[in-house]
């Protein structure tokens, strides 16, 4: 059990959301930015009760033991540029990332600064298996999805695809839905459960992308939609392939958001790119701002979830499953 500093509150955790990116972290794809010392404790998507509070934990923010609190993984210095405007996750001065630094939550107990948490009501607290996919699940494609929004990407008459139907798109084409403005949604994934997974969270049509030329993509795309491109593409995959693919179908003038991340490299055509005016937006996690919209529309009842609850005792196989893509929706490990 940690022991929390005096700006910390001890969390007991209930419920912490397990990631591909968990996977990635112990097979070194994230040994340059995110260095970490082995054995390590992961898990970045963590809803917790309050256990114990520092001494320096301001008697304003009103905590009592037990209440429920959701923890914003990312904790910037608070002093850089990006901090001051709101956007830790992109601390450029001494940020960390929980689960990628600080030990995670794939643990009984997590000592967390007081301004990096959230506290819900005791309704959503009913369901913690719910409110820690939020921190990065629901958070990471909603701040994509409110860039290609905020470009004027959205709108009536526009085609939407989100590629990519793991834990981070099953929430992805419900905030293409929520802020799309009417646009249409399609779901590109390689496998037929997780393409259901996307229709009844409220995408249009799904299409299967597996061993597809962008030809027959384009031909499935017409059929569905009366159009061969599409105007924005929110990536939940970041593999070359992906990328690759979200670019050949982007019409003029579209916008491809990339929240995945999963290879080193990816390559576009320049003459479309610079020719048509289109637009490659980098999204990161999101803010304390974007967790609280999500944790808000979740609360109001407008975000579907697709989570199996599992033991930290299975932590292993589960990570191996995330590793080979296994896993449809978001496996979340309860302890309470
Ligand atoms: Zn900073």
């Amino acid at each position: 059990m940690p022991d929390p500093g005096p700006d910390e509150i001890l969390l007991k955790v209930a419920a912490v959301g397990m990631c591909r990116s968990d996977y990635q972290l112990l097979d070194g794809y994230f040994r340059d930015p995110f260095p970490v010392e082995f054995p390590y404790i992961p898990g970045h998507e963590i809803a917790g009760r309050v256990a114990g509070l520092g001494s320096a934990v301001p008697a304003t923010m009103d905590y009592s033991e037990n209440d429920m609190v959701v923890v914003n993984p990312s904790w910037g210095d608070g002093t850089c540029r990006q901090c001051r405007e709101g956007n830790e996750q992109l601390c450029s001065g001494s940020g960390r990332w929980v689960g990628f630094g600080p030990a995670g939550g794939f643990a009984e107990y997590v000592a967390v600064e007081h301004r990096h948490v959230i506290p819900v009501s005791e309704e959503a607290a009913s369901r913690p298996e719910f409110l820690a996919p939020m921190t990065d699940a629901g958070m990471t494609p909603y701040r994509g999805m409110t860039k290609l929004r905020d470009t004027g990407k959205l709108g009536p008459g526009r085609v939407i695809a989100v590629t990519g139907i793991g834990g981070l798109g099953s929430y992805g084409v419900q905030f293409a839905k929520l802020l799309g403005g009417g646009a249409t949604v399609v779901a590109f994934a390689r496998s037929d459960s997780k393409l259901d997974v996307a229709e009844e969270n409220g995408a249009d049509h799904g299409v299967n992308v597996g061993g597809k030329s962008t030809e027959a993509i384009q031909d499935e795309l017409e059929r569905l939609t009366g159009r061969r491109t599409v105007d924005a593409v929110l990536d939940c995959v970041g593999s070359e392939d992906s990328v690759a693919m979200g670019f050949d179908l982007l019409g003029p003038e579209g916008a491809l958001a990339s929240v995945g991340l999963m290879s080193h490299r990816v390559q576009h055509r320049q003459f479309p790119f610079v020719g048509t005016e289109q637009s490659y937006l980098g999204s990161f996690w999101g803010n304390q701002l974007d967790l609280a919209a999500v944790l808000s529309l979740a609360e109001a009842g407008l975000v579907k979830h697709n989570v199996t609850k599992v033991e930290l005792d299975d932590v292993n196989e589960n990570l191996q499953a995330l590793g080979r893509g296994d896993v449809v929706g978001r496996q979340v490990i309860v302890f309470e």
